[in-house]
């Protein structure tokens, strides 16, 4: 099985899609983690996409693919889950492409969705601790002293791109890029909308839900 999820920064995707790999027995593969285990392997592959990553510049969509595929071929019964590829059609044309030249096939898209409101309302409440980078919440992770770590005491503060101006922006900017990819996937029926409001808890069970249905192999069934 291969599935592919989309969701807006803040959105939780990074752990919704850990949890779910570790829940359903299928690989989590994170287009960052991706090269840099394909780099530490040393493969010519490896090799290419090092000289990108050195140069500061982006990886080329035929080396992300190859670098994809060689993780597809690989999995054999296990599923895959894409988590930052593809970002644009064109790279969601090339990965279909590519796969359907190895005889397998997307299985679906998980779009977690996500309100404005509670995006803006998770990242402009963080507080980090500079002295031992512990993570708090204005309302949703409140440390025992206003304003103040637990561990150490050290005063809590806010990322300088914790704010609503940078948030809003980013948002813009993922929706403008996002929605063509979605449009894409929707007029193939892949595209699953996945409401990730709400307790992480929750937001998990409802992917599981959407992922078994869409495995449809009793293989998932003996996750958490
Ligand atoms: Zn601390």
């Amino acid at each position: 099985m291969i599935l592919i999820i989309l969701g807006p920064p803040g959105a939780g995707k990074g752990t919704q899609a850990q949890r779910l790999g570790e829940g359903l027995g299928i690989q989590h593969l994170s287009s960052g983690d991706l090269l840099r285990a394909e780099r530490a392997s040393g493969t010519p592959l490896g090799g290419q996409a090092a000289g990108f990553m050195d140069a500061g510049e982006l990886v080329p969509d035929e080396i992300m693919i190859e670098v994809i595929l060689a993780r597809v071929r690989d999995s054999a019964d296990s599923g895959i889950l894409l988590d930052g590829f593809p970002r644009t059609v064109a790279q969601a044309e090339s990965l279909d492409g590519a796969l359907e030249a190895a005889a397998r096939r997307l299985n679906g898209v998980l779009d977690l969705a996500v309100s404005r409101a509670s995006i803006i309302e998770r990242i402009t409440g963080r507080r980090i601790c500079p002295k031992c980078n512990s993570v708090y919440h204005t309302r949703f992770r409140k440390p025992r002293q206003d304003g103040v770590c637990d561990q150490d005491g050290e005063k809590l503060l806010q990322r300088p791109d914790d704010t609503e101006t940078v948030i809003v922006s980013r948002l813009d900017n993922y929706d403008k890029q996002t929605k063509p990819l979605t449009e894409y996937y929707s007029r193939r029926g892949l595209l699953h909308s996945v409401n990730g409001d709400g307790e992480v808890n929750q937001v998990y069970e409802r992917l599981v839900t959407v992922t078994r249905k869409l495995s449809g192999t009793r293989e998932l069934s003996g996750g958490e």
